[in-house]
């Protein structure tokens, strides 16, 4: 029995959930889920009757090291199973009694080309194909109409038959991302069709839609532009750039968002304005995307709490996953072309309110006996399919921030709670890739660390240890330079860097500790101080309530979120014009940043990485066309 083996079993027959043979000595059976919360951040604190299957095994184990392909192979249980039996995704899951999951319109091309778009980049993350990827691919295929080159819903009892822009802009995506996954002459000539029908649809003043469609088609535009040489895209991109920043402004002269806005829309259209801007080498378009960051990082906390409408007229203030991604994806774009600066942001987000938006341990969804699916609605095991799903509308408390009700939809949907939106369940996963991808870099014989997680490259393997230790360690694979980002929290004098037993004088240069040439074999030690602070932050949206915690910080780490007297039961809430039950405070759903049983671990065991061979990298090396450049 390994070692591991005999841990597992005893703090399962602690907790009086092991299945044993009482009296005789015979094996005792147990499951260990291949996708448990066995690793960094699994909310120990907290066991519950959904998480009897290898959960437990994380109680007898020190907690992992920071590794995002955990959140990947979580999320692969989540993609696999919260479909119907045809393989098509539910967009909304509602907080009724039982819980039940429901289709909606976005359940075809939004919600599907997400999900289908990160099942692609969970494979990348973790070599795991998830069964549900190929059929979905099969379907968004079978929904592009020959004749118009356009994903087209299909007519149901929930769905008009139509070719949305918000569809299209998100199938694109995911099909771009397909191809250069696996280049297919027969994809290609899908997505090159697709590109040419919005172009000639926009000429005649209906390609993009209106307000934040129209900009939120141009990353992926731009994908197909860089992947594909695709010409149409280029133009397309052009146009919806022209028409979001000079035709129809969506944002203000002083870089704010005119009237508030909807940030993941927003947030998607300067993600791919950064890119076309740094395609076409337009330094002024870059430098209002990067003023419209800075406007957006000023909207949201430290740990990444960031709300999904700026400015609303309520007390209901929550983020979307969705907006985390695009938060993300402009970040890491804006830090990959001249902004280090913001890797800060990256490391923090994707420690705090990214990791804690993902779905564990659901028994607050209450389960349904033998109800069995209709065309629509399913009921069947919501709590367990649901594990590694991500959060709608989560506060910094609660997976859950308010009580908000469905206002669109047929009767069957109206009046009831959403606990989650699935626009963010690929969305999540989305998040973590990006931030994946552009952990560290390898670029002319020199290694650039840029966040201090987990990451295996072909040239190096790196292990970041916060929250347990200030220290991350750099095994070189190959002789080269080796540059790692010092933590916005160290001093640069504080940092401390051996290898093979000498001291390393590291040289500062920006937020950068250069640490010269070193040959294949070495193993880098950086150690920096890892004090614990507080810092005290408030949300709410301007005249209406704000929300006070006092944030227990461990490095970039949260560690406790202390909520300072927002016990309100109720808030008012603008969409519902009532008041309506909040989370913001101690009381609520899904309680996040259950951490304190990390403290107790100094040595955090090594999570299994999946070596990262450089595709698909959306995110960096944008500044000029690739080398075979569309013709103007
Ligand atoms: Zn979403």
């Amino acid at each position: 029995m390994s070692p591991k083996l005999f841990a597992s079993l005893i703090s399962a027959a602690l907790l009086g959930v092991a299945t044993a043979a009482a009296a005789a000595p015979a094996p005792v059976t147990f499951y260990v889920s291949t996708h448990g919360n066995d690793a960094w951040p699994g909310r120990l604190a907290a066991p519950n009757e959904a998480r009897t299957d290898g959960h437990l095994a994380s109680l007898a184990e020190p907690p992992r090291t920071f590794a995002l392909e955990n959140f990947a192979r979580r999320s692969l249980n989540y993609l696999n199973r919260m479909v119907d039996t045809n393989g098509l995704p539910y967009f909304n899951i509602f907080w009724t009694d039982p819980a039940e999951a429901a289709h909606d319109w976005p359940d075809f091309g939004d919600v599907m080309a997400r999900q289908f778009q990160a099942a692609i980049m969970a494979r990348r993350m973790t070599g795991e194909r998830a069964p549900i990827e190929a059929v979905w691919r099969r379907k968004l295929l079978e929904l592009i109409d020959p004749e118009t080159g356009l994903l087209t819903r299909p007519q149901t009892g929930f769905s008009q038959k139509v070719a949305d822009p918000g569809d299209q802009a998100l199938t694109l995506y995911a099909l771009v991302t397909a191809y250069e996954d696996a280049p297919e002459e027969s994809l290609k000539q899908v997505i090159l069709k697709m590109t040419a029908s919005l172009l000639a649809r926009a000429g005649q003043g209906n390609g993009g839609g209106d307000g934040f469609l129209s900009g939120f088609i141009i990353k992926s535009l731009m994908a197909s532009a860089r992947v594909l040489h695709d010409q149409n895209a280029l133009k397309l991109a052009r146009k919806q750039v022209r028409r979001v920043f000079v035709e129809s402004p969506l944002f203000s002269p002083d870089n704010t968002f005119r009237h508030g806005g909807h940030v993941h829309g927003n947030l998607r259209t300067l993600v791919g304005a950064a890119d076309y801007a740094l395609y076409v080498g337009d330094p002024v378009l870059f430098s209002r995307v990067d003023a419209l960051y800075r406007y957006v990082r000023s909207e949201a906390t430290s740990f990444g709490f960031l709300p999904e409408v700026i400015g609303r007229q309520g007390d209901v203030v929550a983020t979307e996953t969705c907006a985390l991604m695009d938060y993300i994806g402009l970040a890491v774009t804006l830090a990959n072309h001249g902004h280090p600066e913001y890797w800060g942001d990256v490391e923090r987000v994707v420690r705090n309110q990214l990791a804690e938006s993902q779905a564990a341990g659901l028994s607050w969804l209450k389960p349904a006996a033998g109800k069995a699916d209709t065309g629509q609605f399913t009921w069947r095991d919501l709590a367990a399919r649901l594990e590694g799903g991500y959060a709608g509308w989560s506060s910094p408390t609660h997976f859950l921030a308010a009580c908000e009700t469905l206002h669109w939809g047929g009767p069957e949907l109206r009046g009831k709670t959403r606990a989650f939106q699935n626009c963010c369940g690929g969305s999540g996963t989305h998040g973590f890739f990006i931030a994946w991808k552009n952990a560290a870099s390898f670029e002319n014989g020199a290694l650039s660390v840029h966040l201090h997680f987990d990451k295996l490259l072909p040239q190096a393997e790196i292990r970041g240890c916060q929250p347990f230790q200030g220290r991350l360690t750099v095994a070189l694979k190959e002789d080269c330079v080796v540059r790692v980002r010092i933590p916005d929290f160290v001093e640069p004098g504080a940092l401390k860097v051996e290898a093979g037993g000498a001291q390393v004088p590291p040289k500062v240069w920006g937020n950068y500790a250069e640490l010269g040439r070193h040959p294949r074999g070495t193993t880098l030690t950086i150690t920096y101080p890892l004090a614990p602070r507080t810092e005290d932050v408030q949300i709410g949206n301007p005249g209406f309530r704000h929300y006070r915690y006092r944030v227990h910080w461990r490095g970039d780490t949260v560690m406790a979120m202390e909520p300072l007297g927002n016990d309100y039961s109720t808030g008012y809430s603008d969409f519902e014009k009532k008041e309506v039950p909040v989370f913001y405070g101690k009381e609520g759903p899904g309680p996040l940043y259950q951490r304190a049983a990390l403290l107790g671990t100094s040595e955090p065991g090594l999570t299994p990485l999946h070596v990262d061979d450089a595709k698909l990298n959306f995110w960096a090396r944008l500044e000029a066309p690739p080398a075979q450049p569309p013709s103007p």
